[in-house]
């Protein structure tokens, strides 16, 4: 199966072909036909399976004509990152068209994005609420939408989403071609499909486990306040260059952010609080490899595109255990091996268990190696390692004792921490 036989027009093929893709994958053989004969779609497809070119592609070549003033085509997202995502696989796919593509997304001012709206769009992608100012404010008109898309559906109803949904259901025409693509289906989903979708075409290209058998799991037990210890000491010893850490709350994630930097490791946080501009340079440094551990929530991280992502960090594992399939989705992308590592302290028992129930395996625990524990005792001036820069650790580190580093290099107090089989041994250094 090539791209040619899915009846896709010459300006697009070259814009694949200058991408680099061979053959479609799974979700686009599919959908692209489908969508190009104008049917609606129900799709269970994570990120990584191409779903994006899968409807950008036939909504550019439906699109085709002189550029509108108002959007034809309209796909809501649940993260400005992924609205950014899209718009920028649509100006890539539709660079021989002439189609503009935008992007709206809170966050930022309002004002900049009323006045590019103003200059027209074919396709417009947005989160639901920003969306929802634009057209109470009447930068928008939405009269005109022939094809919507719910990207990452399932996403944006966790998200609270639903009635800004169908608020903005409410101002499309009701004759239009409705995609809806989600990572997994719960009641909500498939009310929320019968709904909206018209004899759809159902195509269902990753089993919500099966990305998940490219990826090597493994657990380590360890206690809360020496997470840190352990997440550095792994990094350094693997020379891990490109780890994406997972934290459950913001707050968190700008803590081991500090922390990591603190233990001299390049770090950054992506979350909700923090500004797009940010989160883009955040995003970019990690890409470049000039941060080494992206630690970022949940929601946050959804719409990264980060390809063949090496190694998941699960700092905290998270209360839905759907979340870790998506979280650890994200490596062994391209049919490599990706390696998912929790971190599983004693009262996230429970949670593991949630989650190895879900996969219908049991995650093994490996043993810890052993692993500094620096106390800070920082005195006044002199040169100190960046280990040496980190928060004094909540609570006395288990056998806090003073000792010195490879080749003398490390001065402050520090301990090496093992655990195995369930007892703490200590050595120290
Ligand atoms: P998505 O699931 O849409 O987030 O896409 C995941 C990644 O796969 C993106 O980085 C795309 O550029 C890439 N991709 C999409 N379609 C293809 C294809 N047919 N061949 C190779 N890579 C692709």
């Amino acid at each position: 199966m090539s791209f040619t036989d899915l009846g896709l027009k010459p300006e697009l093929l070259r814009a694949v072909a200058e991408k680099g893709y061979h053959a479609p994958t799974p979700i686009q053989a599919q959908a692209i036909p489908a969508v190009l004969a104008g049917r609606d779609v129900l799709a269970g497809a994570q990120t990584g399976t191409g779903k994006t070119a899968g409807f950008v592609l036939p909504i550019l070549q439906r699109l085709v004509a002189p550029a509108g003033a108002v959007p034809r085509a309209l796909v809501l997202v649940p993260t400005r990152e992924l609205a950014a995502q899209v718009a920028d696989s649509a100006r890539t796919y539709g660079k021989f068209l002439r189609l503009r593509t935008f992007q709206v997304f809170g966050g930022v001012n309002i004002n900049p994005q009323i006045t590019t709206l103003r200059a027209g769009c074919d396709l417009l992608v947005a989160t639901p609420g920003r969306l929802l100012d634009l057209a109470q404010q009447r930068a928008v008109d939405l009269g005109h939408v022939e094809i919507l898309v719910l990207d990452e559906a399932d996403r944006m109803l966790d998200m609270g989403f639903i009635h800004d949904i169908k608020r903005v259901l409410r101002l499309l025409p009701a004759k239009r071609q409705n995609l809806l693509f989600s990572a997994t289906y719960s009641d909500e989903i498939r009310a929320l499909a019968e709904r909206l979708l018209h004899d759809p075409l159902s195509i269902q290209v990753a089993p919500r486990n099966a990305p998940i058998e490219l990826v090597e799991q493994c657990a380590y037990r360890v206690p809360k306040e020496h997470k840190r210890h352990l997440l550095a000491h792994l990094i350094r010893e693997n020379d891990w260059r490109q780890v994406l850490v997972f934290t459950r709350t913001k707050h968190g994630a700008n803590r081991l952010t500090q922390q990591l930097e603190g233990a001299g490791i390049t770090a950054a946080a992506i979350h909700g609080n923090k500004s797009q501009s940010a989160r883009v340079r955040a995003l970019e440094g990690f890409k470049r490899g000039e941060v080494r551990a992206l630690v970022a929530t949940e929601v946050a991280a959804r719409g990264l595109d980060i390809k063949e992502l090496p190694h998941v960090v699960n700092y905290e594992l998270p209360n839905v255990p759907e979340d870790y399939v998506h979280r650890i989705g994200r490596t062994g992308r391209a049919g490599r091996p990706g390696e998912a590592i929790s971190l599983v302290s004693e009262d996230e028992n429970s949670l593991l268990r949630d989650v190895e129930r879900l996969l219908k395996r049991a995650i093994p625990v490996v043993p810890n190696p052993a692993f500094p524990i620096t106390e800070t005792a920082r005195p006044s001036g002199g040169s100190r390692s960046p280990e040496h820069a980190q928060a004094r650790a909540p609570g006395r580190a288990a056998g806090t004792h003073a000792g010195h580093g490879r080749g003398g290099a490390r001065s402050g107090k520090s301990v090496v921490h093992s655990q195995q089989a369930g007892s703490r041994r200590q050595r120290h250094r």
